[in-house]
């Protein structure tokens, strides 16, 4: 049977790195709604257009957009299981998965959340750089390219966020804590196991302590 997981944790805690990782790992689909929102406001789609001045703030993209959106691609991806970054992000995002879900006979395999420490994620943020071509994670202070402002894997060219600034950072941080932090407890109370991890150790350790926690909640590598 195919697997549906959730990586949760505030920006810069290396969803993207380790969901990447994972996906690998256990033959899953990597949904991330940053990713496809960027894809599409690069596109023009009316979507991208409508969501590209949230973004900008650091303001959250209206539910009825990113639930339409996201119906599309777990829908496509059911079949092979996906691991869900950046989604759900509100209490009407998390009603949403679950009812979609329970719609297919599915359900959450594992909730699992990276935790690291606010000041640690401004500072890895800031100095975030990514490929332009294959979306590889670096930083400029603690995990450099070894040819400056090209990718190691396929040297294809390195650039910041937009939304990377310190301001938009922070309102990004307060979003999270505001409105994507409750998930969890929404999540608690209908008896879904949330699983934390440490995510200011080396990126090696968080993914064992990930994988673990998959294997912990029964689901097996392939
Ligand atoms: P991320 O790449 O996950 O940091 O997301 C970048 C931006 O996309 C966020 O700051 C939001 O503006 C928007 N976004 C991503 N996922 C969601 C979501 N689940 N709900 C609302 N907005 C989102």
């Amino acid at each position: 049977m195919s697997m549906q997981i959730l990586l949760m944790g505030p920006p810069g805690a290396g969803k993207g790195t380790q969901a990447k990782m994972l996906c690998q790992r256990f033959g899953l689909v990597h949904l991330a709604t940053g990713d496809i929102l960027r894809e599409e406001v690069r596109a023009g789609t009316d979507l991208g257009k409508s969501a590209k001045s949230y973004m900008e703030r650091g303001d959250l993209v209206p539910d009825s957009l990113i639930n339409e959106m996201m119906q599309v691609h777990m829908g496509r991806n059911l079949a092979t299981g996906f691991l869900l970054d950046g989604y759900p992000r509100t209490r009407p995002q998390a009603e949403e998965v679950e009812a979609f879900l329970a719609g297919k006979r599915a359900s959450l395999g594992a909730v699992l959340r990276i935790e690291v420490d606010e000041e640690s994620l401004i500072e890895r943020i800031v100095h975030r750089v990514s490929c332009q071509a294959c979306g590889a994670v670096y930083n400029r202070r603690t995990r450099p390219p070894r040819v400056e402002g090209r990718c190691d894997a396929c040297q294809g060219a390195l650039k910041g966020r937009s939304d990377d600034t310190e301001e938009t950072i922070r309102n990004r941080l307060k979003v999270y804590r505001g409105e994507t932090e409750p998930v969890v407890g929404y999540f608690r109370e209908r008896g879904l196991e949330v699983q934390d991890v440490d995510g200011n150790a080396a990126i090696d350790s968080v993914q064992a302590a990930l994988v673990g926690a998959l294997e912990a909640a029964g689901t097996s590598s392939r």
